[in-house]
C-alpha cells in the first residue's frame, strides 16, 4: 500500500488525504500547529470545488454553514455608506475558512493518521522512497511526500529551494482578526479606504463574531513570518496613526487578538510542482492570495486531481505530470488578481472616487446616503 506523507492539515492537505484514503492509499497528515487552525474569513467554493465537496458528502453541511453576506459597502469617515455592491453569487458558496477546515477534518479523520504539533525537518530521497526526519525526533519512511503547508511551505524550501525564488510580492500586506459583531452591519462587508489602505469589517448573519481586516500598500518588508509580535508592530506602524472611521477601535481589537493573522499579499509561481517523489498542492504550489477569492477552490480541486492521478497513473512521475497539466490553466486564470486589489485598495483619492463611480455605473452598486 502506498504510504504518503501530507504536510499541512488545512484545506488542500485534508482534501488530498481524504481522497488518497478513498483510493486505497495510506496517508499520514502532519500539522505544525498543536490543533487544527480554524482562523480566517470567508472562503469561496465554486464550480468543480463544489462538485468535489458534493462527492465527499459534505456539500449539504457546507450549505448549512454558508455565510449569508449580501454585499460590500464602502463607507466614509463618518460611517456613511457612499456605495453598496450587491454580491451576485451564482453557484458560488462562501463558508468561513475554519468551518470548512473542521468539516474536512470530520470526514478525513476516520481514514487518515494525523500527527499534530510536528513538522518535517529533513527529507532524503532514494530510488525506493523518502526518509523523513521530523522536528519531534522521529524518522519515518514514505513512498511520496506532498507539501500542503501553505504560502511559506517548508516542503517547498527543502525540495525546491528558498521561498524568495517563488514568492511574488503583490505590493500589499493584509491582516485578519476577530472583531466585535456589534461594530459591523449584519450581512455586509464594510470597507473604509484611505489612499493605499483599507480597514474593513466582515459580518455574516450566521456567525456570532465579526472579522476585522486590514490591507496596506507596501514594498516588501523584512520580518519573520512566524513572529506574531513583529506582525503587531507592522500593523501598528501602518494604521496606528489613523483616527478616522473605526480604525482605532478595530486596530486595538486586532492587536489584542491571539489569532491575529498577518502576511504579505503574495503569489507562488513555480516552474514545476514536483521534484522526484515530492509534490506540492494548494497555496504551497500556487497561492493566488486572499485577494483572488480562489485559494480554497484551487486547493480543493488541485488536491482532488492529484489524488485521482496518483490512483490511476502507472507511477508517481506520470501522476505528478498529469496533475500539473490539468490544473495549470485554472491556476493561471485565478492568479490574475490586479482588478480585485485595485477595487479594494485604490492608490489615491481619485482612484477611490473612480472605484465608487465605476461600481455605481455598473448597476451593481447603488449609491445611498
Ligand atoms: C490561519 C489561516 C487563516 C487564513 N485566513 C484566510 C482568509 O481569511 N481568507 C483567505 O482567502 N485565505 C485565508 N487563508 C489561506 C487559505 O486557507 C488558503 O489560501 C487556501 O484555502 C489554500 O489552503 P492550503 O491548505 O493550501 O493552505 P493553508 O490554509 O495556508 O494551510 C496550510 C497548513 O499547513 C500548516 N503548516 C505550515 N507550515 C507547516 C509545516 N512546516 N509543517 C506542518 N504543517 C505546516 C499550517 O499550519 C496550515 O494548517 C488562511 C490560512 C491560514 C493558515
Amino acid at each position: 500500500m502506498t504510504e504518503i506523507l501530507v504536510v499541512g492539515a488545512s484545506i488542500a492537505g485534508q482534501t488530498l488525504a481524504y481522497w488518497l484514503a478513498r483510493h486505497g492509499m495510506r496517508p499520514t497528515v502532519v500539522e505544525r500547529a498543536p490543533r487544527l487552525r480554524v482562523g480566517g474569513n470567508g472562503v469561496d467554493l465554486r464550480d468543480q470545488a463544489t462538485e468535489v465537496a458534493e462527492r465527499m458528502g459534505i456539500m449539504s453541511r457546507v450549505r448549512a454553514a454558508a455565510t449569508d453576506v449580501r454585499g460590500i459597502k464602502f463607507v466614509d469617515a463618518s460611517d456613511r455608506a457612499v456605495a453598496r455592491m450587491n454580491m451576485s453569487r451564482g453557484g458560488e458558496i462562501e463558508i468561513m475558512r475554519g468551518d470548512l477546515v473542521a468539516l474536512l477534518h470530520e470526514v478525513a479523520a476516520p481514514e487518515v493518521e494525523y500527527v499534530f504539533g510536528d513538522s518535517v525537518r529533513s527529507m532524503e530521497e532514494d530510488g525506493g522512497g523518502v526518509t523523513v526526519s521530523f522536528e519531534g525526533g522521529a524518522t519515518r519512511r514514505f513512498d511520496l511526500v506532498i507539501g500542503a503547508d501553505g504560502l511559506h511551505s517548508s516542503v517547498r524550501r527543502l525540495a525546491f529551494g528558498p521561498e524568495a525564488r517563488f514568492l511574488r510580492h503583490m505590493g500589499h500586506y493584509f491582516a485578519f482578526a476577530n472583531a466585535d459583531a456589534a461594530l459591523a452591519e449584519d450581512r455586509w462587508v464594510t470597507m473604509y479606504n484611505q489612499p493605499g489602505k483599507m480597514a474593513g469589517l466582515y459580518r455574516s448573519g450566521n456567525h456570532d463574531q465579526a472579522k476585522a481586516y486590514f490591507i496596506f500598500r507596501s514594498e516588501p518588508l523584512e520580518y519573520d513570518h512566524r513572529d506574531v509580535e513583529q506582525h503587531r508592530t507592522l500593523l501598528k506602524e501602518a494604521f496606528g496613526h489613523e483616527t478616522s472611521w473605526r480604525v482605532g477601535e478595530l486596530l486595538e481589537g486586532a492587536l489584542a487578538d491571539p489569532e491575529l493573522y498577518f502576511d504579505a499579499l503574495s503569489q507562488v509561481r513555480l516552474p514545476s510542482w514536483s521534484s522526484g517523489r515530492v509534490a506540492l498542492v494548494g497555496d504551497a504550489a500556487y497561492c493566488a492570495s486572499p485577494a483572488s477569492g480562489a485559494g480554497a477552490e484551487l486547493a480543493v480541486v488541485g488536491a482532488y486531481r492529484l489524488a485521482e492521478e496518483l490512483a490511476s497513473a502507472s507511477d508517481h512521475q506520470v501522476a505528478f505530470r498529469r496533475y500539473e497539466e490539468e490544473h495549470r490553466e485554472l491556476v493561471r486564470r485565478k492568479q490574475q488578481i490586479g482588478p480585485n486589489v485595485r477595487m479594494m485598495v485604490p492608490k489615491n483619492r481619485l482612484g477611490m472616487w473612480a472605484r465608487n463611480a465605476f461600481a455605481s455605473s455598473m448597476g451593481l452598486l447603488s449609491r445611498s446616503s
